[in-house]
């Protein structure tokens, strides 16, 4: 899209958009014509260069989300040292799918090793492992337990959480660009998106990448504004407070440049992603419709 945004020559434009300050645009004209359930996450807050910002609000594809019976889902849950959040959502998870009539899988794709934790290879990972018996994804952290949520497959990228209940610190609702915790969408979107960024390393901003990787391709990301998760608390010695992420880390700051680098189309997702991704599988453990794989995603600078 980089081309088009605007009428300048190339080099220039790509000055204008390293240097250029984020503005807010007005309303998303979304905003206003949505259905009450599910309604276009909102990308007017996002400061976005505002030719950027222009040009993604106009080549949004408009059309009321659909949700759509009969296709395969596979439950991707990235995971590393979370047994006992697991052992919650397993149970939980499949009620939900088998009430719901839902023809699923529930890939878990653990990370091997103490090294950095990378959700976004094991998504990616995971996305290609299956992609032969997928017809779509369910991207879903392994705390998230849904309460009420519909994992029908919708025509647009859908995320099913609004409201974050929770035992250990306030509810959640989240009413902006998060995409996040679980996240329903086509097959050919996530290929189309080239899955996710391989480069964000330890917690934050990877979710954000993918967002507006997904916008980058002119589908209109939905949230449902009826769903309903519970959030269990990290393991102390994964805690994040509020106040640890805002708390500047070299790791998280790398995150956060290469995020603002994407929304200033410095970067190609078509570079990287699902297509530059490798990885293998050192261990796998079926049983009925759970599936767990080991894989090695690389390390941090490889
Ligand atoms: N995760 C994991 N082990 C880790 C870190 C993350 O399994 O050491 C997975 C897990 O699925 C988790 C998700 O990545 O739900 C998001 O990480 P985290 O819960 O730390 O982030 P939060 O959502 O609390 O900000
Ligand atoms: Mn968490």
């Amino acid at each position: 899209m980089t081309s088009a945004v605007l009428p300048l020559p190339g080099f220039l434009q790509k000055l204008y958009l390293r240097f250029a300050p984020r503005h807010r645009v007005g309303q998303d004209p979304l905003a206003g014509t949505a259905q009450a359930r599910f309604k276009p996450v909102p990308i007017h807050n996002l400061k976005l260069p505002t030719p950027v910002a222009r040009q993604l609000l106009a080549r949004r594809h408009i059309a009321p989300l659909t949700l759509e019976e009969g296709k395969r889902l596979t439950v991707l849950v990235p995971f590393r040292g979370r047994e006992a959040h697991l052992a919650q959502l397993r149970p939980a998870l499949e009620s939900h799918l088998q009430a719901q009539g839902i023809d699923y899988k529930l890939l878990v794709i653990e990370q091997q090793g103490t090294g950095t934790f990378n959700k976004a290879r094991l998504l990616n990972a995971g996305m290609l492992h299956s992609a032969a018996d997928s017809d779509y994804y369910c991207i879903h952290d392994v705390d998230n337990i849904p309460v009420n949520a519909d994992y029908r497959c919708p025509s647009q990228p859908l995320r099913l959480v609004t409201k974050l209940l929770s035992t250990h610190r306030q509810e959640t609702e989240y009413l902006d660009h998060y995409f996040s915790g679980a996240v329903t969408l086509r097959k050919e979107h996530a290929f189309a998106a080239n899955g996710l960024s391989n480069h964000y390393w330890g917690w934050g901003k990877e979710d954000d990448d993918f967002f507006f990787r997904l916008l980058m391709q002119g589908f209109c990301c939905h949230a449902d504004q009826e769903g309903t998760y519970h959030d269990l608390a990290n393991p102390q010695a994964q805690h994040f407070s509020k106040a640890t992420k805002k708390r500047t880390s070299p790791q998280l700051e790398a995150n956060r440049h290469r995020r603002n680098s994407l929304l200033r189309l410095q970067l190609d997702p078509a570079k990287d992603g699902l297509n530059s991704l490798t990885y293998s599988i050192l261990a796998r453990e079926t049983e009925g419709r759970f599936e767990k794989i080991l894989v090695d995603i690389g390390s941090q600078g490889r």
